[in-house]
């Protein structure tokens, strides 16, 4: 039984497959062909570059599983593959930690304005080491500071797990949940914290830094009215969607010093964001990179493998 990987999958996730008696075909396949060419495989391996529309659906017959690597399906015609038997798979909790970790490299960041000094120590030479070290004089720690979370799913969770190690105290803010266990610390000391969610006011009032872990659902969840609710000097990181920021706001909010930093790894105007975010003194940027680190790669491959040699076989 042969399976197509079109857009690459981890080599644990390979070994898997072939281990199982399953031949693995990474020779990526372009769109345009697939119509004629997929059928002689009984499983297809995307991440987000290949479409699996509902007319090659039902050109392919033979196929039996589509596995997405990854979170989001847009790119499968899910419903119309389920009504002809095909199962879909995917992998949404693989990548979480690396998210969450993510989160915690720009809190770190920001907390003792590395992006800053990233930036100017190359352009203005050593004449401005000391004025720098100066100014970089009133760094914080993450220790005993409050974090809010907005979003408490996988990758809030995750989040709050490492909060927690570091010794922070977390609020969530969740409509669709009431409590979580959180389990954190090392394996051979793991201890479990449970949180209430609260109200989206109380953590706005409360919380020295702010993690966005929700979907995007077609509006800001924060904006000029949240923005004006938090404390001076609050810490943001959105790693989540572009659009769950009102990016205006928050520039005004930098402007005004209510943010005193942002990290953003997610932007609205994805590959293009705009330029006064990209420049501006106070953020620490990445270009949507939460999930790509090697550990959520064999995540997902070995993931993958498993759950198709369970549907194949
Ligand atoms: P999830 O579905 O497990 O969790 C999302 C949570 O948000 C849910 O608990 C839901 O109840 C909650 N929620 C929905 N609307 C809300 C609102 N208005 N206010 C507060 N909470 C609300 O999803 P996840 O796997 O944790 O992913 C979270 C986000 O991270 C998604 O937007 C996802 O696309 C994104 N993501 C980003 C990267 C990256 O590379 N930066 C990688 C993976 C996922």
């Amino acid at each position: 039984m042969k399976i197509l990987v079109n857009d690459g999958i981890d080599p644990t996730g390979k070994r898997l497959l072939e281990e199982a008696g399953f031949v693995v075909d990474t020779n990526k396949i372009a769109q345009a062909d697939l119509a004629t060419k997929l059928n002689d495989y009984v499983a297809i391996c995307v991440r987000s570059a290949t479409k699996v529309r509902a007319e090659l659906i039902d050109q392919t017959p033979n196929l039996k599983a589509i596995a997405r690597g990854g979170v989001g399906l847009d790119n499968i015609d899910v419903e119309h593959a389920q009504s002809k038997g095909i199962k879909v798979i995917n992998t949404p909790a693989a990548s979480s930690r690396s998210v969450a970790e993510l989160v915690f490299s720009h809190l770190f960041t920001l907390a003792r304005h590395i992006h800053t000094s990233n930036r100017r120590m190359p352009s203005e030479g050593n004449g401005s080491f000391n004025e720098l070290k100066k100014a970089f004089s009133e760094g914080i720690e993450l220790t005993g500071r409050t974090i809010g979370i907005i979003g408490i799913g996988r990758i809030g969770q995750e989040t709050a797990s490492i909060a927690l190690g570091l010794g922070m105290d977390v609020i969530a803010v969740d409509p669709f949940i009431k409590s979580v266990n959180i389990p954190f610390g090392p394996k051979a000391h793991k201890a479990t914290v449970t949180i209430e969610t609260k109200s989206m006011d109380e953590m706005l009032a409360k919380a020295d830094m702010i993690s966005l872990h929700v979907p995007f659902l077609g509006k800001a969840v924060l904006g000029a009215e949240e923005f004006n609710k938090m404390k001076k000097g609050v810490l943001i990181v959105n790693a989540s969607r572009g659009g769950t920021i009102d990016e205006d706001a928050l520039i005004n909010a930098l402007n005004s010093g209510i943010v005193a930093g942002a990290g953003l790894d997610v932007f609205d105007n994805e590959p293009n964001p705009r330029q006064d975010l990209l420049s501006h003194a106070k953020i620490s940027l990445s270009p949507h990179i939460g999930a790509s680190t090697e550990e959520a790669q064999e995540k997902i491959g070995v993931e993958l493998a498993e759950q198709l040699i369970a549907a194949l076989k």
